[in-house]
């Protein structure tokens, strides 16, 4: 319960250290165990704090004292200690239901399998001149941590499917749900429903008062909501229709009604590309246009907002050549959406740890935009395999620098390089933003 007694976080990173500290402060008796490693400055922390913590192990007759245990986003479900403790009827939460319930604030909370960091970060960037409002979840300093340092009136939250599993109580004002695509299903025993289930726990507790935008034109949202009604007042938004209550784009806008109360956005001056960019400005424009935003504000922040490292990052133009850093694309709808907004021939970089891919809603993007493939990866072979008919040139490389190199080569005056992977990074880098600096580093060193 609120307010005391024994909390054990499993996980000793951003989200664990932050419950860590919220924990003690609120009264509790706080150990933190990770099972790996522990960061040199999450420990400091921790020690300052008097918080006691272990690494390279799990205590299990330790852990089980617990009144309630706070596991981390990375650790599965189906670990056996998370068993163990389930047996043993200790409620386990995520840091989110737990930190959630120190703060009164309007809560956005904004999942989806790709868009959410786009759509959470210019969400916050529409509604900071006016509210506020602090931007966590996924993304920098953990939401733990602001709820007791900055106590923001409002926040958004980018909320990933591991962090919903574990939901109870956790009720956002407004819910958004950008897409649903298949990925992490290593997570949800190859079950896409177990995984489309764990979205939707972003509404479970929502009630008529409260608010869903998801995207009308995903069949896997629209199908689910249909078998599995919720109680949220729904805010659907689309590219391809007229939606009455919600948000639409004809003609170069962006319509937005609520409640019979119509704002009208114009598009073109957006500095965010593509189409799957407009879907995240729906969104954000829908959350900025609930929480009463003026339209003047909506419409300056929504033109000079400048995107996000790692998505579709217009790097460097060298002899008429773009270079684009979409590193953050780490599967194929991600890889789709970059394909489609290619507006010149394109030499792409892909590959990685295959997550089991599918690549054929690639192949007419392929066929139409794409004039040369540069693999790079551990997984090259599947790559060379799928597309080796399809363009004139295909190489392998398991180095960033040689495939940029290639890259230059091959480019010509008019076309764009894409790094746009559709797989993990951690064959060859530490993480997408490594991948993504290095491939930078390589484009300003040619
Ligand atoms: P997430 O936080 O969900 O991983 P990001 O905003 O970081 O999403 O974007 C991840 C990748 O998906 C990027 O390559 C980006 O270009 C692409 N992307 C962004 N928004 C969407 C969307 N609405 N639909 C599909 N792909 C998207």
């Amino acid at each position: 319960g609120v307010g005391g007694g024994f909390l054990v976080i499993l996980g000793g990173g951003e989200s664990g250290v932050g419950t860590a500290l919220l924990g003690k402060a609120k009264g509790y008796e706080v150990f933190v165990s990770d099972k790996g490693k522990i960061k040199e400055s999450y420990k400091n922390v921790l020690i300052h704090n008097e918080i006691e913590w272990e690494e390279g192990q799990h205590t299990e007759s330790k852990i089980l004292n617990a009144d309630v245990v706070m596991k981390s986003p990375g650790i599965p479900g189906t670990v056996s200690l998370i068993d163990t403790i389930r047996k043993h009827n200790i409620p386990i939460v995520s840091e989110i239901e737990f930190a959630s319930k120190f703060t009164a604030a309007t809560i956005v909370g904004i999942t989806g399998s790709n868009g959410k960091t786009t759509t959470a970060t210019l969400t916050h960037h529409l509604l900071k001149d006016e509210l506020n409002v602090g931007l966590a979840g996924n993304i920098g300093e953990s939401f733990a941590n602001q709820v007791l340092e900055k106590n923001f009136k409002n926040y958004v939250l980018e909320i990933s499917s591991f962090q919903l599993d574990d939901i109870v109580d956790f009720k956002p004002r407004i819910a958004v749900i950008t897409n649903i695509t298949p990925d992490h299903l290593d997570r949800y025993n190859y079950q896409f429903e177990n995984y489309i289930r764990a979205k939707f726990k972003i509404a479970k507790n929502q009630t008529a008062d409260d608010y869903l935008i998801y995207d009308a034109d995903d069949e896997v949202i629209v199908n689910h909501l249909k078998a599995n009604p919720v109680q949220s007042t729904l805010l659907p938004f689309s590219l391809k229709k007229t939606i009455e209550n919600g948000a639409y784009f004809k003609n170069n806008e962006l319509i937005i009604t609520i409640d019979n109360n119509k704002i009208i956005m114009p598009t073109k001056n957006l500095a965010l590309e593509g189409k799957h960019n407009i879907k995240n400005a729906m969104a954000a424009t829908t959350v900025a246009h609930l929480l009463k935003i003026r339209k003047q504000t909506i419409r300056e922040s929504l033109e000079n907002f400048q995107g996000v490292e790692h998505r579709l990052e217009q790097v460097l133009k060298i002899n008429k050549v773009q270079y684009i850093n979409d590193s953050k694309a780490t599967n194929v709808n991600a890889t789709y959406y970059a394909l489609e907004s290619m507006d010149a021939p394109t030499v792409w970089i892909v590959g990685g740890v295959d997550k089991g891919n599918d690549y054929r809603e690639l192949f007419p993007f392929v066929n139409e935009k794409v004039k040369a493939i540069i693999c790079l990866g551990v997984d090259n072979q599947k790559l060379m395999d799928t597309f080796g008919n399809m363009v004139d040139v295909i190489v392998e490389t398991q180095y960033m620098s040689e495939a940029v190199k290639i890259a230059y080569k091959v480019a010509e005056a008019g076309d764009n390089v894409l790094l746009s992977p559709a797989c993990a990074s951690f064959d060859l880098f530490e993480n997408y933003e490594d991948r993504g600096r290095q491939f930078k580093d390589a484009v300003r060193n040619l």
